[in-house]
């Protein structure tokens, strides 16, 4: 079997030591207060650069340094009004964005002592402080058409196509398979990055605003795609990426053996009530290992830490420069406990009949790959088997094409991605002139952020190809 490499030790709290109630950490995040005087601060060292990167880096534009003001004048309700006018979900970006790679990573501070303005912060401050003081987005001006879209998928990009539609006078109903809306933000990303209360405060807004939900129901399978085209307008898909992306080494089967989203859906699904404490993939006393090294895989680190896990081990097949994720989720995994193990590639699951161990080999890094990304090379010899109980994988997501959409003449890529361009006369209008797509599926797995600002500029196309 190979070298027996010793478990790492993760030295958070000793379990020998400490019962498990004392190493579990709440799955609330304990947020540090950020109130007005914290906001007012951070607005107020903003430059106001005459050329503001940080608008640019941010995918949606938003008019950062004008609202940056507005809070430092301690105006709340004209900043939500602004940051409503290039996002629809700004609190939920204010939250998740990495914003170390976007609008903080252009800060012309960010070199500083202080580092860069925290945008992220202060965005999510303002909507939570506007609605907490009973703001609403105001659409008394908004003169009704007789338009009227369905959206398939309430994510990010279903909600922010939804959005545009409804302030302009065009109807939209948004059908869902899953009994709550949010999509990733509520069945993927965990609720200590993003409380399940936020997306059922917008689900209220949005009904307030106009828009009309359909949850617990299928497009393929409860209603028809047909029924869509004959009762609608237009049709808009959000309808995410969800075929998981497999090791193909041996082993993966083995009892004790996760896929990332069901382990983390397990643990939401309780959380909302929606399933028997039962059915939650618990990790407590157990020794994880975690295999990949983008977000996906922070989250399942820091739930397992969370479920008190008495160790939990990421292993990544490049360096910590070359990883996909946030740095800052993987500063907050370590911090939490999670220990790290770069340049290490998976061969094999070992075990009698359910995981005993991961077979991994090191790994060096060669030429660059298509997307240029230097590929892992192995290094003959190297392989070690570390012992675990359970391995959870996250290496990743690819889109998975309904298999009506040839049916309807909705075409896509070689990789399986819906073919819906930003750059045409109607923008993200698919092969169907009456469809339009956005977010992951159109793009593969990315961020919240871009699937806003493509449901958002999806909807614009809709809005000029039906003349509303
Ligand atoms: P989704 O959010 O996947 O929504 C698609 C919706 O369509 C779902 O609700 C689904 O039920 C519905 N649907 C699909 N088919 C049908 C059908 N036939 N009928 C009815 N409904 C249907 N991004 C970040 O920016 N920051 C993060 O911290 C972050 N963390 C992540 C953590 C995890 C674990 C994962 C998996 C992803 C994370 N992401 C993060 C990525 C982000 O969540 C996605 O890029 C984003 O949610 C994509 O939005 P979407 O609207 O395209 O699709
Ligand atoms: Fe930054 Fe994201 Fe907000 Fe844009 S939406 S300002 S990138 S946190």
């Amino acid at each position: 079997m190979g070298n027996i490499m010793q478990f790492m030790d993760v030295p958070r709290q000793d379990p020998e030591k400490h019962p498990v109630e004392e190493r579990r950490i709440e799955f609330r995040e304990i947020y540090k207060p950020f109130d007005q005087q914290s906001a007012g601060s951070q607005a107020d060292r903003c430059l106001a650069c005459g050329n503001p990167y940080c608008e640019w880096k941010c995918p949606v534009h938003n008019y950062i340094p004008n609202w940056l003001k507005l809070v430092s004048e301690g105006n709340i309700t004209e900043a939500a009004e602004l940051s409503h006018k290039t996002n629809s979900l700004p609190e939920v970006c204010g939250r998740v964005c990495p914003q170390d790679r976007l609008c903080e990573g252009a800060c012309t501070l960010q070199d500083c002592d202080f580092g860069a303005v925290t945008i992220g912060s202060v965005e999510k401050y303002i909507t939570d402080t506007a609605l907490a003081q009973g703001w609403r987005p105001d659409l008394s001006e908004v003169v009704a058409t007789d338009k009227k879209v369905s959206i398939i998928g309430a994510g990010p990009a279903g909600l922010g196509c939804a959005d545009i539609l409804v302030r302009n006078g065009v109807k939209p109903v948004v059908f869902d398979k899953y009994a709550e809306i949010g999509g990733l933000l509520t069945f993927g990303i965990p609720a200590f990055k993003l409380e399940k209360q936020v997306m059922k405060t917008r689900q209220e807004i949005f009904e307030g605003m106009g828009v009309e939900f359909r949850l617990n129901t299928e497009i393929g399978k409860d209603i028809p795609f047909q029924q869509l085209l004959d009762e609608y307008d237009a049709v808009f898909l959000g309808m995410g990426t969800y075929a998981y992306m497999k090791g193909c080494f041996p082993g993966e089967d083995l009892p004790g053996v996760y896929e990332a989203l069901p382990y983390l859906i397990s643990n939401t699904n309780v959380l909302l009530g929606l399933s028997p404490e039962a059915d939650r993939i618990d990790m407590e006393h157990k020794r994880v290992v975690v295999l990949g090294g983008g977000d996906t895989a922070m989250d399942c680190n820091r739930t397992a830490i969370r479920q008190g896990a008495d160790k939990v081990i990421c292993a990544y097949r490049r360096d910590e420069a070359n990883m996909p994720g946030s740095k800052r989720e993987v500063k907050n995994a370590r911090e939490e406990g999670v220990k790290f193990l770069w340049n290490r590639q998976p061969i094999e699951i070992v075990g009698d009949g359910k995981v005993e161990g991961i077979k991994l080999v090191t790994t060096e890094l060669g030429e660059p790959d298509e997307r240029g990304r230097r590929r892992p090379q192995p290094i003959p010899g190297t392989e070690e088997i570390l012992p675990c109980d359970h391995v959870i994988i996250a290496f990743g997501f690819q889109p998975s094409p309904a298999d009506w959409f040839t049916e309807f003449d909705i075409s896509t890529d070689e990789r399986g991605r819906v073919v819906a361009p930003e750059a045409s006369s109607f923008p993200f209008q698919t092969s169907n002139p009456r469809v339009f797509a956005g977010g992951d599926m159109v793009r593969g797995s990315d961020l919240v952020v871009t699937a806003i600002f493509e449901g958002r500029n999806a909807a614009e196309g809709i809005l000029d190809y039906l003349g509303a």
